[in-house]
């Protein structure tokens, strides 16, 4: 059977080289590739219609009779139709056949087929256009695969089932105990392959499905779990103070009991002869900076360097001034890395840095140049990280031996999810926002109110307040960013025609230098700036309290979890926030999602009905995670399955971490398979 399994596909009855080489541009080698190139959709030849009660528009299958031969229309060269009338014994209907003369000279008259396409009514007629034509006995429920030029649909189910029948009873050895298989309602492996293919019902189809979904996350997680525990090696830096106590006495304010946590779980970490590789999640304004601040302080304070990267120059900037007063009471001096700084500038913070005379730099991907060394670098924290690709984190990493890594980000992910999208990380959550925070009230209204929403905006501003407008998105890529500017620049000449002439106008855009942004930005904090109007570089982590409204014009071109990151820049201070989407899109998806921004303003919460509504295909689909790819499994359908596969992963994985049992054979070979498309074999 495995032996069987292995066989290059040219063992299937009917693939010769030829056919052969166009399965491998699918990546089907072997029986067991085949085997598994899944359907990615189903037609249902199993319900059959009558021609008059076809559903207009939709397809069906239909069982008639050829009333004649095809007779053939040359239209012009390279257009030849084959036309033929068909009855189900109630109704006439006209077929035809576009330039597929195979399928015109198969049909005999006076012979019934099924007839799968959809049914046209015109002037009085019915007429079904280039329809699948099967022999009456090729009903049921039908695989449509993957298809490559030269292979088609029909050419691969036949080929699957040439190769299904090489096999009489089990085809591939059982990768899921009989007792799990039990307790989840799932089939045996070999059933599921069968009727993954050609499955005899819909029950046969969603039972097949469950299994095979059930089994790949399973076996993704316990990938995941062997990844984890073999990142753990050993590490130089081992911390032997905590310093914590310490670091809170420099701050104004005492730490959220959920800050405090996430310190502690760092601290366990770096007390161990093992790097830390820790996922701070917080959603915005729960004080990300604060915890990486303090775990900085103790790694300091121990003799070691740390490194922060954010993926924006605002950002590291705003990162150096914060990070530069949380450190104002001690002698901590802060770098800064960033490509718009001078070169006498950048050649004194690498100087330090190689000397070990400064113990912490923020920067950007600046960080990652050759010139930049350290000399005892014990802590590397990466901002925002689904900025960052893995290669990134780790290039910054090996400037260090082993060093202690934590990634930030405001990108709340569902529980469920940050195991498997930080596979490789613990997670520590800031579920807690700091005391005294007033919630954001925030409405969705239509274009028309445009003028209120600036009287509005005149009633915060004339007592004091600031405020932040979002300008409309522009959705084309390649002139983004003239685009960005344009959109920008016309907004704000025409907030010189409303009630709102009167403040100082503010404008930040994606084209303006690191430099001009940083001034924009700081004149804005410091109050010489009323009303900013700008594209969404101020997404990231900007922080000024007495900024108390945001308009965000177009709000429909945002997703659920940007307009949250853009929300989160007001509400940081001690006054009521308002937050206004602008928007006159008027699709239900859109009406979703302006609805659940004003009903809630809990990052999880909506993470969890972004991923409903969009799909997991943001956090999950990219490569970027250097996560493989599924097969199958859908993440925001199978959700409850994932969770499922979760707890029985963990529960094995803490059993037998090696997955040595000899029972366990074909789940650990499962595993190395799938993860040897990303390079990691995660059994190692
Ligand atoms: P995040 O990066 O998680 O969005 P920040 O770290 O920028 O949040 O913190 C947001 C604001 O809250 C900052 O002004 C910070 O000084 C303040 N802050 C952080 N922790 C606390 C706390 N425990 N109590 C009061 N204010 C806090
Ligand atoms: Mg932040």
């Amino acid at each position: 059977m495995q032996e069987l399994l292995a066989r290059p596909i040219q063992f299937v009855k009917g693939v010769g080289e030829k056919r052969a080489a166009l399965f491998h541009r699918l990546g089907v080698h072997t029986v067991h590739d085949l085997l598994t190139l899944f359907p990615h959709r189903y037609e249902d030849w199993s319900q059959l219609c009558s021609i008059a009660s076809a559903p207009l528009g939709e397809t069906c299958c239909v069982r008639a009779t050829a009333l004649g031969k095809p007779v053939e229309h040359r239209i012009r060269k390279g257009l030849t139709l084959y036309k033929f009338t068909v009855s189900d014994g109630i109704s006439g209907m006209h077929v035809t056949l576009f330039n597929n003369k195979y399928a015109a000279a198969s049909i005999r008259a006076g012979e019934d087929y099924l007839f799968f396409g959809t049914v046209e009514q015109r002037f009085h007629r019915f007429e079904m256009s280039s329809p699948t034509i099967a022999p009456v006995q090729g009903g049921g429920i039908r695989p449509i695969y993957p298809q490559t030029a030269g292979l088609n649909t029909a050419a691969i189910a036949r080929t699957v089932k040439a190769a299904l029948a090489l096999f009489d009873g089990e085809i591939e050895a059982e990768a899921l105990s009989e007792d799990l298989r039990r307790r989840h309602d799932l089939i045996g492996r070999s059933d599921a392959i069968r009727a993954i293919h050609f499955p005899s019902s819909h029950r046969a189809l969603e039972a097949a499905r469950k299994r095979l979904v059930f089994e790949e996350l399973f076996v993704l997680q316990l990938g995941l779990l062997r990844l984890k525990g073999r990142s753990r090696r050993q590490t130089a830096v081992t911390l032997t103070r905590d310093c914590t106590a310490e670091f809170e006495a420099l701050l104004p304010f005492s730490l959220t009991g959920a800050q405090r946590r996430a310190m502690a779980d760092c601290l366990i970490d770096l007390q161990s002869d093992r790097p830390m590789n820790r996922l701070v999640q917080g959603d915005v304004g729960s004080g990300k900076t604060a915890v990486a601040a303090g775990v900085c302080y103790s790694v300091i304070r121990n003799g070691w360097q740390a490194a922060m990267m954010a993926p924006t120059e605002i950002l590291a900037r705003q990162h150096h001034a914060s990070l530069t007063k949380l450190f104002e009471g001690s002698d901590i001096r802060v770098g800064l890395l960033v490509s718009s700084m001078t070169a006498a500038e950048k050649r004194a913070t690498l100087c330090a840095l190689a000397d070990g005379s400064l113990s912490l730099v923020v920067g950007t991907h600046a960080l990652l140049s050759d010139r930049v060394t350290f000399a005892a670098l014990g802590l590397v924290i990466t901002d925002e990280q689904h900025r960052f690709g893995v290669g990134q984190r780790a290039a910054l990493s090996a400037k260090g031996r082993d060093p202690h890594r934590l990634v930030m980000s405001a990108t709340p992910i569902p529980r469920t999810l940050a195991l498997m999208i930080y596979g490789d990380l613990d997670v520590s959550v800031l579920d807690e926002l700091p005391p005294g925070r007033q919630p954001i009230e925030t409405y969705a209204v239509g274009t028309d109110k445009r003028e209120r929403v600036y009287r509005y905006i005149d009633k915060f501003l004339s007592v004091g307040r600031q405020g932040y407008i979002v300008c409309p998105l522009i959705e084309d890529d390649e002139e983004n960013e003239q685009n960005e500017l344009m959109a920008a620049e016309e907004y704000y000449a025409r907030l010189q025609q409303t009630p709102l002439a009167k403040y100082r106008i503010g404008l930040l855009h994606g084209r303006m230098k690191g430099a001009q942004k940083d001034e924009v930005m700081r004149a804005f904090a410091a109050h010489e700036i009323d009303l900013l109007v700008s594209t969404t570089v101020i997404e990231v982590g900007v922080d000024v309290p007495n900024a108390v409204i945001m308009v965000i014009e177009n709000a429909e071109r945002f997703g659920l979890a940007q307009m949250h990151q853009l929300r989160g820049r007001v509400g940081r201070g001690k006054h009521a926030s308002t937050c206004i989407l602008i928007s006159d899109a008027r699709t239900d998806e859109t009406r979703r999602r302006l609805k659940v921004m004003t009903q809630t303003n809990d990052g999880f919460v909506i993470a969890e009905e972004d991923l409903k509504l969009r799909g997991p295909g943001d956090f999950f689909g990219n490569r970027q995670h250097g996560l493989p790819v599924l097969a199958l499994a859908d993440l925001k359908a199978d959700l409850q399955v994932l969770q499922q596969a979760q707890t029985e992963a963990l529960a094995l994985y803490e059993r037998d971490p090696f997955l040595s049992d000899p029972t366990l054979a074909p789940v650990k070979a499962m595993v190395a398979r799938l993860f040897a498309q990303v390079g990691e074999d995660g059994m190692n």
